[in-house]
């Protein structure tokens, strides 16, 4: 069986007093058994957030840029991530796709530098509002799937978690219903499964858009659902660990 994940992506949001109050609530104590707890905290951040949170609480960052160092002013690599702690990255989510250009050639990039640096990709796919309405939704998410997957090894393969975030339900308070995430991990799992069916029985698929604790559980109920990617719920230590609980 593979294991439930619930990450919180705080986004461009948070400060030290917030990781303290985490700090705090995720003691060891509080986390439910057999549940991965992780974090997507913006830059500054994360070696406080390292030292700070249990060691059981993965962390991560939400971007990194595709090369090893060098002169790129302003952006991060993949080896300073893993250099203070971390074990994951945001790659492809849709406002990096929207707000900065990145394309499925930009985010395999990404992808490729985090496995590199040791890091594990979280790789975020989901379709507008208008290709939903298009009847385009499918075509557009496994599209998204396969630009980065076809690209890789097998052993690569296995080293990611995809999440699926309609962008339509991104921070508007509207969730995809659990029929309709449930279909869509459905059809991401059996296009990984023309990969290899071992590919797609570990495979970690999390939903993401407006999950809360107040529908967390009938999401996480559906069976091709492993976990969430939560955004606005996760600024809120009581919400998130809500949302963790019912993950258990
Ligand atoms: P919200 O939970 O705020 O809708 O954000 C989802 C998201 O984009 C997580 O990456």
């Amino acid at each position: 069986m593979r294991t439930p994940l619930i990450a919180g992506n705080w986004k461009m949001n948070g400060d030290l007093a917030l990781i303290d109050e985490f700090a705090d609530a995720l003691g060891a104590a509080a986390l439910p058994q057999g549940v991965q707890v992780a974090l997507a905290l913006p830059f500054p951040y994360l070696s406080a957030a390292r030292e700070r949170l249990p060691a059981t609480v993965l962390l991560g960052a939400q971007t990194l840029n595709p090369a090893e160092s060098g002169a790129f002013t302003g952006e991060v690599a993949g080896s300073m991530l893993k250099d203070v702690g971390m074990t994951l990255v945001l790659v492809g989510h849709s406002e990096r796709r929207s707000l900065y250009g990145e394309d499925d050639a930009a985010v395999l990039a990404r992808v490729n530098a985090a496995l590199a640096s040791g890091l594990t990709p979280v790789l975020c796919i989901g379709e507008a509002l208008e290709e939903r309405e298009a009847g385009e939704s499918e075509r557009v998410v496994l599209g998204q799937l396969e630009a980065v997957f076809s690209e890789l090894s097998a052993e690569a393969r296995a080293r990611l978690v995809v999440a699926y975030e309609p962008v339509w339900a991104i921070g508007t308070g509207r969730t995809a219903s659990p029929e309709q995430a449930q279909a869509m991990h459905a059809a991401i799992r059996a296009r990984l499964g023309e990969w290899s069916a071992s590919l797609a029985d570990a495979m970690q698929l999390l939903y993401g858009g407006s999950m809360k604790a107040a529908n967390a559980a009938e999401l996480l109920a559906q069976p091709d659902i492993d976990g969430g990617l939560v955004g606005g719920a996760s600024l809120q230590v009581d919400e998130f660990l809500a949302i963790c609980q019912s993950a258990g």
